[in-house]
Parts: C-alpha cells; sequence; structure tokens
C-alpha cells in the first residue's frame, strides 16, 4: 500500500501486537540475557533505536542508523576517509564539520578542498578528483541552496561518494537519496525531534555496503543512540509533517514582513525572489523550511538587545523546535566570520502575527540603541 508521508510518520514504526504499547517504550538497556540476537546495545542499538531507524530510514527512501548526536553522524561519514584522501566542503559548513576537516588537515590526514556552495561547477569539477563531497543545503546561516540535482549526477571518481547534511531541509522539503546522493545526515535534535530536548543524529543510505561500514563505525566510536532519546525522537516525528506545514507558512510569512521592514537590512529566505540561490531551490526543494536570517539595522548592540527583548520568541541558539528561537549568530564562538548583526531566526508553530508582534516590540524597545546606523 502507498501511503503518503504525513501518514507513514504517523502509522509506521509501531508493534500492533495485541497487548503490546502503542508506542515502542523506551527501551533502557546496555545488556540483555543470552542467548540473544541483541546482546549489547552499543553494537545493536535497541527496539527503541530501531523503530526511529524504521520511521525515518523508510521517509527518506533508504536504511537509518541513528546516533548519539547529529556530529556523531556527521563524524561516522567524514571517518571513512584514508590517509591522503580529498575531502570537499563548503567554504563555511556547520562549524563541527569545519573542525573536524581542520583538525584532520593539521594531522596531515585529508586534504581539504573548500568550495563555495553555490559554485556548481566547482562540485561538479570535484566530483572528479575529491573522494567524499560533503554537501549541507539550505546551508547554515546564510540559507544558501547548492544544486543537488546537478552535483549528485555530476559524473565521480570511482569510489566517490556524495553525503548531504539536509538537517535544514527535513525529509519534507528535499530527498537527496533521490537525486543520487549517497548518504543523507541529519541532525535529528532539531526538526525531527522538534521539541529542543534531546540530542540525535542520522543517517541514511541505500547501499547495504556503506550500511554495514557505517554500523561497524558507529559501534567502534561508541556513537550509539540512547533509548530515552531514540523513543523522544521518535515521538517528535510523528508531528513533523504538522509541524513543517504551519513552521513554513509562518517562516514565509514572516519572511515577508521582514524584508518590508525598516528595521531589518537583508533578509536571507529561500523563498524569497531577493534570495540569491531562489532558481536553484524552486528546481527540486518542495517547499523553503522554516529558517530565516535577518540583519537588523544599526549596530550589534542593537542587534544583541533586539534577541534579549524578545518574549514569545526564545532567545537561544539551535533550531528546529515548535517552539521559535533565535540568536545573533556572530556571537557564537566559531561563528565570527558571519555579519555582526545577522539573527538567524528558526520559526516555529506559534500563530504568525504573536511572532511578528513580539519582533515589532523589541524593534521598537531597541530603536534609541541603533547609533552608528548602517542603514
Ligand atoms: C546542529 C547541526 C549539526 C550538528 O548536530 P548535533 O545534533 O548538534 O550534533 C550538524 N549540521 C547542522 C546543519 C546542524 O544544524
Amino acid at each position: 500500500m502507498a501511503i503518503d508521508p504525513a501518514t507513514w510518520l504517523i502509522s509506521g514504526a509501531r508493534s500492533r501486537q495485541p497487548g503490546q504499547p502503542l508506542n515502542v517504550a523506551p527501551q533502557l538497556a546496555s545488556n540483555f540475557y543470552l542467548p540473544a540476537e541483541r546482546d549489547y546495545s552499543r553494537a545493536k542499538g535497541t527496539e527503541t533505536s530501531e523503530a526511529l531507524e524504521l520511521l525515518l530510514g523508510t521517509l527518506e527512501g533508504g536504511r537509518a542508523l541513528s546516533f548519539g548526536s547529529g556530529m556523531a553522524a556527521a563524524a561516522t561519514v567524514l571517518n571513512r576517509l584514508d590517509a591522503g584522501a580529498i575531502l570537499a566542503i563548503p567554504v563555511d559548513p556547520y562549524h563541527g564539520v569545519r573542525g573536524l576537516a581542520d583538525e584532520a588537515e593539521a594531522q596531515g590526514r585529508w586534504t581539504i578542498m573548500r568550495l563555495e556552495l553555490d559554485d556548481t561547477q566547482a562540485w561538479v569539477d570535484a566530483a572528479l578528483v575529491a573522494d567524499l563531497l560533503w554537501l549541507e543545503t539550505p546551508e547554515n546561516p546564510l540559507l544558501t541552496v547548492a544544486d543537488l540535482p546537478r552535483i549528485c549526477a555530476a559524473p565521480r571518481k570511482l569510489g566517490t561518494i556524495v553525503a548531504v547534511d539536509s538537517t535544514f531541509a527535513t525529509p519534507f522539503v528535499q530527498r537527496p537519496l533521490d537525486l543520487g546522493a549517497d548518504v543523507v545526515m541529519h541532525s535529528a535534535t532539531k526538526f525531527i525531534g522538534g521539541h529542543s530536548d534531546l540530542l540525535a543524529g542520522l543517517l541514511i543510505v541505500t547501499d547495504d555496503s556503506l550500511f554495514d561500514e557505517f554500523h561497524t563505525r558507529r559501534l567502534l566510536h561508541g556513537a550509539t543512540i540512547g533509548g530515552l532519546e531514540a523513543f523522544l525522537a521518535t515521538r517528535g516525528a510523528r508531528t513533523l509533517s504538522m509541524r513543517m506545514e504551519k513552521a513554513q507558512a509562518n517562516a514565509a510569512e514572516l519572511a515577508q514582513r521582514l524584508a518590508n521592514s525598516t528595521d531589518v537590512g537583508e533578509v536571507r529566505f529561500p523563498g524569497l525572489k531577493t534570495h540569491p540561490t531562489h532558481e536553484v531551490a524552486r528546481t527540486f526543494m518542495q517547499g523553503w523550511g522554516a529558517m530565516i536570517s535577518f540583519d537588523t539595522i544599526g549596530s550589534p548592540a542593537r542587534c544583541a538587545a533586539i534577541c534579549e527583548q524578545v518574549a514569545i520568541i526564545n532567545h537561544a541558539t539551535s533550531l528546529g523546535g515548535v517552539e521559535s528561537t533565535m540568536e545573533r549568530r556572530a556571537a557564537v564562538a566559531g561563528q565570527e566570520t558571519i555579519p555582526p548583526t545577522l539573527i538567524r531566526f528558526s520559526v516555529g508553530c506559534e500563530h504568525v502575527d504573536d511572532l511578528w508582534a513580539d519582533l515589532t516590540q523589541a524593534f521598537n524597545a531597541t530603536r534609541d540603541r541603533a547609533f552608528d546606523s548602517q542603514a
């Protein structure tokens, strides 16, 4: 039976056995009585992590492995590279991924190619040279969109794989495996978990030997997800479709209102025609996501004050929760290259008018602090 992905997320990965709970319960266990197929959870996971993997693997069109965090999942992919291998990453990837690449480069383990995410030809050329193309799209925090269809279809050196950090998109916005990627990575900490109460990561692949390789590396690196996190991530994922629908509608509306505001400079949102990669995004994304970045008018101090002034939106890092969060991104260690008045705004599922009223009162309350205006 072919069912809609939203229906699958609600109906899938349940035991459906008489007397069993509707939700696969949190299995909090390291070891199990022998003889057993599952003897130790670092190696084999738990019933709970299996439910999460079935749910999200099916949604992305492959087989999933769950991890203790998004970074644990990302490191599992990067660490497949041999000594002397070539890794292609964006110039400004997620800072954790940049850290791993910088470390391996400093140790002389890998050669790093740093490519502008929107320079599609550079990625197409790199596919013939690099051993791993690591794409992140839409990219944190400027929301640049990579031309996934073209890059994934480019001819490659034998053995080269393409991995996509799809955290900002979710499977409702893009399905990289369908476009020819080998690996999809998610920080399930974000939209998939959706409630800012867990750390989790996912890798989804179609190739069985890649699956086995990542499974082995997960157990060797001790990166397996805990039973409680797997339970919470599954519970959060049940409502992903509804949350994304609402959050994306809110984001599209707020991006428009921000773009028309005299308190705001540039607004970066893939759905805006003014966004540098809007045309590329239109070719394959089934939505624009729920992340907005915008520059506030005035000094960095005013920008910081706006973040402290909001009362419905949460002044916090991270993203993808049912609750809206925002932060001045340049205040984050390792993100100092980001424009100093840029706010990264993760739009949640509150009423859009309440979010707008909150932003408006924060703009009004800080306008006298708009000294050394950059307008
Ligand atoms: C948060 C994030 C990560 C890292 O995930 P953790 O769950 O924090 O380890 C990687 N990539 C992107 C795009 C992220 O937003």
